[in-house]
């Protein structure tokens, strides 16, 4: 089943994949603190991920890896 990792540690909290993602299951995690100092993204509904890879191409910071 398609599904994302997250670096959380690359992640600067932007939120461009939450806005990319056509399913929209990607939110920061408000309850985690990364060590740059922001939420990380996570993958909120992980069975409705598509594998389409929106998120991964949208992050500046490649901090997201697809699978599928
Ligand atoms: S791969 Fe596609 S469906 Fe899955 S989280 Fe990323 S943008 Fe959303
Ligand atoms: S696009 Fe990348 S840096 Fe921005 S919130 Fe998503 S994972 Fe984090």
């Amino acid at each position: 089943m398609a599904h994302i990792e997250v670096n959380e540690n690359l992640c600067k909290g932007c939120e461009m994949c939450v806005y990319a993602c056509p399913q929209k299951i990607i939110a920061l995690d408000k309850a985690k603190i990364n060590t740059k100092g922001y939420h990380p993204a996570t993958l909120v509904t992980p069975e409705k991920c598509v594998g389409c890879k929106a998120c991964a191409i949208m992050c500046p910071d490649v901090a997201i890896t697809v699978y599928r």
